[in-house]
């Protein structure tokens, strides 16, 4: 098995054509879910990526898992059994990674418009919280009165800098993500003033980076931008948590992250880190890399359509279960996610549109790609859908039933 798929020629069949999903053929594991459109999420290759991960990370460096790329569940906890901690985004993740067994202490909370209500859970489940403004400060000092206990936070550091070549950025100019640097000294002095249990920094530069050297650089001068406040700490770093944004390819053209220069800095700067903050950790806090290429988003063809010489297969799922293949999850210029027909086709190849159910023209799965001859029936597969697919689609568009989910 290979652990990088970044085209469905790398993903294994069966003599008959047919994609393996936890070693069964697609037709038969679809057979089990009960229905298309379902997405469907291999254990082994979830476990060997987290695997591949922490052995090349240098010691000391720990691995969370950020909930949101992909949070059924079924597989956080089979995520929390393979990574160092959880990443939650909301009360709603928080319950999933608290049900997982994961120990509070090892589960961090960010997002920038968390509410009281959610910041109070937080800080009675004991969790650590990413403070993105002054207003969270204030609500968890009486969530700490409350509880007897000083609520954990670190900070979140809206950077001075964007992290280059990112599919999307969160950090550098006015964001709504964390707190502007040049405000961080301040909050510091409030984190003090309340009483909070400070841990340490939380910076996040960006998603879906494919370039080694722009991590390394984002990530050292995170590390240094930190450095520059440690005669402020209300208490040591114990934490520094330098964000996710490992990149995957989605297209032909797009090459694999080269992890190992990446690990090297990480070695540098875990080194560098027990001289300046002794006791601390660097956290890196994965989604997409962690979990993208293990998931494959099923559908089955209702109808094969030519439409002027153009050849379309009107398929049972679309955009409202997987809106970034769709091409409307902030891409800016829509390519094609590798996209394959299941079994072997005696009619050859052919090019062919992708579309789902929904009355837009937005509803595309496979803009004029080269496939196997499908007809009604067969099953179509979109790759790399292990990461924001179904969390991140509008569900219920046109009332059209959910995608089933199996961990396989
Ligand atoms: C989304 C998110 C991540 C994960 O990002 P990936 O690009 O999927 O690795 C990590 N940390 C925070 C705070 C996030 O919001």
């Amino acid at each position: 098995m290979t652990d990088s798929t970044h085209s469905s020629r790398d993903w294994p069949r069966d003599g008959a054509g047919e994609f393996l999903v936890g070693g069964q053929p697609l037709s038969r594991v679809v057979d089990a879910v009960g229905s298309t459109p379902c997405y469907l999420y291999d254990r082994e290759r979830l476990r060997a990526r987290a695997w591949a991960l922490r052995s090349a990370f240098p010691t000391g460096v720990l691995l969370h898992y950020a909930m949101k790329a992909n949070p059924m569940p079924a597989l956080v906890c089979h995520m929390a059994g393979l990574v160092d901690g959880l990443d939650v985004a909301s009360a709603g993740e928080l319950r999933v990674a608290l049900d997982t067994g994961t120990s509070p202490e090892h589960i961090s909370f960010a997002g920038p418009g968390k509410s009281d209500a959610e910041l109070r859970q937080a800080a009675a489940a004991g969790i650590l919280v990413n403070v993105e403004s002054f207003r969270e400060i204030g609500e968890l000092a009486r969530a700490s009165e409350r509880n007897g206990r000083a609520a954990r936070v670190a900070v979140r550091v809206n950077l001075p800098f964007e992290l280059k070549a990112s599919g999307m950025k969160m950090s550098g100019g006015a964001r709504q993500f964390g707190v502007d640097a040049e405000c961080v000294p301040d909050l510091l002095r409030e984190i003090a003033a309340a009483g909070l249990a400070f841990e340490g920094f939380h910076m996040f530069a960006g998603s879906q980076n494919l370039r080694h050297a722009a991590i390394v650089e984002a990530q050292t001068k995170c590390y240094e931008q930190a450095l520059e406040w440690s005669d402020l700490l209300p208490a040591p770093v114990r934490s520094l948590n330098l964000g996710g944004g490992f990149g995957i390819p989605y297209t032909p053209g797009e090459a694999p992250l080269d992890l190992a220069p990446v690990c090297d800095n990480l070695g540098r700067l875990s080194e560098r880190m027990s001289g300046d903050f002794p006791g601390g950790h660097i956290v890196i806090e994965l989604g997409r890399y962690l979990v993208g290429e293990a998931g494959l988003y099923v559908s089955r063809v209702i109808d094969r359509k030519i439409s002027r010489g153009q050849v379309f297969l009107v398929v049972d799922g679309g955009m409202h279960h997987h809106l970034a293949a769709s091409g409307n999850f902030g891409q800016v210029i829509r390519r094609n996610y590798p996209v394959a027909v299941n079994g072997r086709s005696d009619a050859g190849t052919e090019t062919a549109s992708v579309v789902g159910p929904l009355c837009t023209p937005l509803d595309l799965l496979a803009d004029r790609m080269e496939l196997d001859a499908a007809q009604p029936g067969d099953l179509v597969v979109v790759f790399q859908s292990g990461a924001y697919g179904r969390s991140a689609s509008p569900r219920n568009f046109l009332s059209h039933p959910e995608a089933a989910e199996a961990l396989v």
